[in-house]
């Protein structure tokens, strides 16, 4: 404080003497005008703090060694009492948002700050502009010209010409997504003010070409805690463990930059709400992952839907970047590598879908306590893709971060101000191309079926493409096109749209040759295969010139109560039969009605003329005026009868919900809590430690156990107990941001042996526990349950894709409502269930110890065509192959005898109860995969997607594959609600078990 108010004296003091000095030599605008301009004054103080903080002398450059002065807009370290690049300080997001307050208050010529969205917990989520004063004068004008450049069906070809030179690139800039990675939030805080306030030609000229967006923080939430954390831990004693980030966002932690797709979180709705209002033209997003300063192109294969002029836009952009960056000689700008290009569920993606340019950065951690970087010489050798690689060796922290960032940030700005027209032409031009693709084909639309079985699930995809931006319309009376018979009232999205580049990528299959390099995410998203409806594209141009309107109100599928009783009511009153569709807001409306009397049928059945599947809900004594209501709003559909049908049922009853999480990793479990939020199903969270206490039974019906990660005895053993004292996850007047979602007084050590033997005790109690991807292991592998066995085939190669699996027992009340045996289902790489008896019939391919996801071109030679060799994709619709005959057998892993001696020690009865196979992979490798990538699926073959293991009185249903991902999988999410909504009666429609297999393999 001393030294800021000795320096505003000092600067107040020079600043008369300018005055004066003005006033002697007559009048100062004059003289100005005749004398070549003067340098701007810059600001000593905050100038000094940039050179004591940097690391490294060899990371600045001429735009970041300095800040300009001003007068009237307050540096960071004048508002905030700090500069940017301060070792062990970091910045609240509230804070940052408060001197972005200032700077549009103090500069209001040249930039406006605003809200644009509201977090999960409450906070505000913003965005700041900055250009010059004539730009942010008609801000909106500007806006509208990007608009009418998007549309080529509104603009014409002189006036998008005019256009060209007239409108101005909108250039977005993010961060803060990740929220560990801290440095960008702080670096946006220096440039903000240096792009409002320097008078350099090179910043002018942004300034006067260029409306830059900032949104420095997108994921609040996690900021907040992450700040939290930093300040939490540096009070901790020397010795104590340290506290994790525990949870970003309400739901999810680094899954929040692959919600471009699903876009269920309110950062993702942010973005795209902003992408469809002002048609950035690049969307930049800063992330903290890699060696120096990664500008992002990756390594392809690149994503086949996005216009192929996007991929030279990244890498002009990248190029431009590593070039400049390198001709003032700071090390380490490199591009290539790290990633692939391929997966749209990325954030920057949204960029994409809708013809603009996404990129992003990965910098070097800005700490923000100093460090020094190491990398290893495959980081560090001399490529062509890194002509100034990083150095062995170099000191880094918060400042190296900021200027590298800031200055490689500011020649990518700068490049689009230079080169305006050229990006501005080429958004045009995307867009041109992609409503001409309407019109040339070969795919001039897409029709979804209104009336298809889950009706309510399609309008529900319908109303999520539309938040998207993608325009949708109702046929208005019927037509065909081509072979897709079309009736009034289906969805039809027209292929003649600009945004049909999101209907490209979302609805493609995929096809990842294994050739290429290793997938970063996943390989496989068919929207309508994860969502298990029908979107039927039409290569017949008539569909453009049929009757139709566009909806501009969300869908709602047709629902409500059909039939009445043809005589009069029975002593019973009315029944209602409620047709289980598969469609997901049948949970919904079960637990809405918890006090309600239903009943499930156990088979299928035809009743007034209609075909039921099996789980169509029977409710007799139905009050009509309370539920009609209800299953119009769900779009479901119900009929009424004099009587129940004569089909077997049983009762639902409601079940009570525990949820347990890991205080290892609160990431994937946040996606089934989406789920259950959403659609209404209540639970209690809580963490895996608190199962010690036991009970479980008296307290719950349903445990969920969702995908932790990490082996069956790292989930076991949770979080280590380092240190000496407890490690609590509390809320404090200090840190009011912690302990959300959950709390704890210490969050070390998992649910350790004893909690594993509670929760078996809660299964033979008759409890219904449910698990998937890595909790699946868990009781097979402790030999709790012994007709599983867990594969790891080290060849197997399946990342993210989505395969064709089969309904093996389609009276499993699991598998209720769905119409088929094939289900498209994601799977990524593991677990691998084999309940084939003793775990054996399939081919191990290697045992024990694989690493998943090992990339089949190790070791190879450089394939630089990997797509000339497409894989084998069958459509869903064709499964004619044979299975091939004859698979090799592999001994059963003998350390199961070990575990189930173990579980045996803690007083877990083990019966030798044979599991019931819901559903598994396909029998034939080649049909199997249906998009993504598959290599050696032999592997797969047979094995157990979704099965339901009896315990004493109860039940563990595993799920293999992940019925609730990232927002997308909604065709597999019923599995899991069936689960929950059946969880006292899942032996309904069982066969007669078999006996015990006989093999003499069995362990012991
Ligand atoms: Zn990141």
């Amino acid at each position: 404080m001393r030294i800021s108010d000795y320096h505003l004296r000092m600067k107040s003091r020079i600043y008369t003497y300018t005055a004066l000095l003005a006033f002697i030599l007559g009048s100062g605008l004059q003289a100005q005008k005749a004398a070549p301009k003067q340098p701007q004054k810059i600001d000593e103080e905050y100038t000094r703090t940039i050179k004591q903080n940097l690391q490294d002398p060899r990371i600045t450059t001429e735009l970041v060694d300095h800040l300009p002065a001003s007068d009237t807009v307050p540096s960071p370290l004048k508002f905030l009492g700090r500069a940017v690049g301060t070792p062990g300080e970091l910045t609240y997001a509230k804070d940052i948002y408060r001197y972005y307050e200032a700077l549009a208050k103090a500069a209001p010529g040249r930039a406006k700050y605003w809200k644009v969205g509201t977090t999960e917990e409450g906070r505000d989520i913003v965005l700041l502009a900055i250009a010059d004063e004539a730009t942010i004068k008609s801000l909106d004008k500007y806006r509208d010209m990007l608009g009418e450049l998007t549309d080529p069906r509104k603009t014409t070809e002189a006036r998008a010409q005019q256009l060209l030179h007239t409108a101005k690139p909108i250039y977005y800039a993010i961060s803060g997504m990740h929220s560990p990675e801290t440095g960008g939030p702080e670096m946006l805080i220096e440039l903000a003010y240096r792009l409002i306030v320097e008078e350099t030609p090179f910043i002018q000229n942004i300034r006067n070409n260029v409306i830059t967006l900032i949104t420095p923080v997108i994921e609040v939430d996690g900021r907040e805690k992450q700040v939290d954390t930093y300040y939490f831990n540096k009070k901790r004693t020397p010795g104590d463990a340290r506290l994790p980030l525990m949870y970003w966002g309400k739901y999810v932690q680094h899954d929040n930059n692959r919600d471009g797709m699903g876009q269920f979180l309110k950062l993702t709705q942010a973005v795209t709400k902003e992408t469809l209002e002002w048609h950035p033209t690049v969307i930049h997003d800063l992330h903290e992952a890699q060696t120096y300063l990664y500008s992002s192109t990756g390594t392809g294969p690149y994503n086949n839907d996005i216009d192929p002029i996007v991929v030279s836009e990244w890498w002009t952009l990248a190029q431009n970047d590593v070039m400049e960056m390198t001709k003032r000689g700071v090390p380490g700008v490199w591009t290539y590598g790290f990633y692939d290009g391929w997966v749209p569920n990325y954030m920057f993606f949204i960029a994409h879908s809708h013809n603009s340019i996404g990129r992003f950065y990965e910098v070097q951690s800005y700490g923000p306590d100093p460090y020094e970087v190491r990398p290893g010489a495959t980081t560090t050798s001399k490529e062509w893709f890194r002509p100034n690689p990083p150095l062995p060796q170099i000191k880094w922290g918060p400042r190296n971060n900021t200027n590298i960032q800031q200055s490689a940030l500011l020649f990518s700005l700068s490049h689009v101000a230079k080169n305006k027209d050229l990006y501005l032409e080429n958004y045009w031009l995307k867009n041109k191309r992609a409503v001409d693709k309407g019109k040339t084909g070969p795919t001039y639309g897409w029709v979804i079926p209104a009336t298809q079985r889950r009706k309510a699930d399609a309008a529900d995809a319908v109303n999520e493409l539309r938040m998207q931006g993608l325009e949708v319309s109702r046929a208005t009376s019927a037509f065909k096109a081509g072979s897709v018979d079309v009736k009034a009232g289906d969805y039809v999205i027209r292929g003649d749209q600009p945004f049909r580049t999101l209907a490209d990528m979302y609805f493609s299959i995929q096809n990842y040759a294994p050739q290429n390099p290793s997938p970063y995410d996943d390989t496989g998203w068919t929207f309508q295969y994860m969502r298990d409806i029908k979107i039927l594209p039409v290569g017949e141009k008539n569909i453009l010139d049929q009757p139709m309107t566009m909806l501009t109100a969300d869908a709602k599928a047709p629902g409500g109560i059909e039939g009445t009783p043809s005589t009069s009511l029975g002593a019973g009153g009315l029944t209602l039969v409620v047709d289980h569709t598969a469609d997901n807001n049948l949970v919904t409306f079960r637990f809405k009605n918890k006090d309600v009397k239903m009943a499930a049928a156990e088979d299928d059945f035809e009743l007034s003329g209609h075909k039921f599947r099996a789980g169509s809900i029977v409710i007799a004594n139905a009050d009509r005026a309370k539920l009609e209501p209800m299953l119009k709003d769900l779009g479901l559909s119900a009929w009424a009868v004099a009587s129940a049908p004569s089909v077997k049922t049983h009762d639902l009853d409601v079940p009570r919900i525990g949820y347990i999480h890991s205080w290892t990793r609160t990431q994937d479990e946040g996606w089934w809590r989406a789920a259950l939020d959403t659609f209404g199903v209540p639970y209690t969270y809580f963490a895996d430690q608190k199962l010690r206490e036991g009970n479980l039974r008296s307290k719950y019906d349903v445990l969920i156990f969702p995908h932790v990660g990490g082996s069956a005895v790292s989930q076991v053993n949770g979080m280590p107990k380092t240190g000496n004292s407890p490690l609590p996850y509390k809320k404090t007047a200090e840190f009011p941001n912690l302990a959300f979602v959950d709390s704890s007084d210490d969050i070390r050590g998992g649910m350790g042996v004893e909690g594993l033997v509670e929760l078996a005790k809660f299964v033979q109690e008759g409890g219904t526990l449910i698990t998937e991807g890595s909790t699946a292991i868990i009781f097979p592998e402790y030999g709790i349950t012994t007709g599983v066995t867990v594969e790891e085939p080290a060849a197997l190669f399946v990342r993210g894709s989505i395969l064709r699996s089969k309904i093996t027992d389609m009276k499993s009340p699991i598998a209720y409502g769905y119409g088929t045996a094939d289900l498209p289902v994601y799977f990524n790489q593991a677990p691998v269930l084999n309940a084939a008896g003793g775990g054996f019939g399939g081919f191990g391919g290697g045992g024990r110890g694989g690493a998943p996801g090992t990339n089949p071109n190790a070791g190879f030679g450089q394939n630089v065509t990997p797509n000339a060799v497409p894989l084998r994709i069958q459509p869903l619709e064709a499964d004619q192959n044979p299975a091939p005959a004859g698979r090799g057998e592999r001994p059963a892993a003998d350390d199961m005898a070990q575990f189930r001696q173990m579980a045996q020690q803690f007083g877990i009865a083990i019966d030798d109860t044979r599991p019931r196979v819901v559903m598994q992979f396909s029998a034939n490798p080649t049909d199997m995969l249906l998009s993504g990538t598959l290599a050696n699926g032999q592997l797969l073959a047979n094995r157990a997607a979704a099965l339901d293991h009896p315990l004493g009185k109860g039940h563990i249903v595993m799920f293999a594959i992940r019925p609730f991902w990232r927002w997308q999988t909604q065709g597999t999410y019923t599995l899991g609600f069936n689960a929950i909504m059946n969880w006292n009666d899942l032996d309904a429609g069982k066969q007669q078990a078999a006996p015990r297999g006989t093999a003499s393999q069995q362990p012991q």
